[in-house]
């Protein structure tokens, strides 16, 4: 038995767990990304405040873990909120 071998290396997920997480709410869980707004020139509308959010603002992108019957897909329920309405959600 002289075989050798390397060190098993964990298998890592792609998205980087710094920028992205799921945060329980009392609705569900939701995937919650981190944005500096530095990349956006849109503005969103902020669902919490109805308020817009300026292009090169800091705020928070929110989507649902499971999606909602209705849609085809759970990334297309994406949602720009300000950070501050986010964490005041339920
Ligand atoms: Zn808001």
């Amino acid at each position: 038995m002289s075989r050798r071998r390397g060190r098993p290396r964990p298998h890592r997920a792609a998205w980087q767990p710094s920028s992205h997480e799921v945060q329980q709410r009392r609705d569900g869980e939701w995937n919650v990304r981190r944005l500096s707004g530095a990349s956006s020139n849109k503005t969103y509308t902020c669902p919490g405040c109805l308020h817009p959010i300026a292009p090169a603002t800091p705020h928070v992108l929110v989507w649902p873990v499971e999606k909602s019957l209705l849609s085809a897909d759970a990334i297309d329920e994406r949602r720009h909120w300000h950070r501050d309405c986010w964490h005041r959600r339920p």
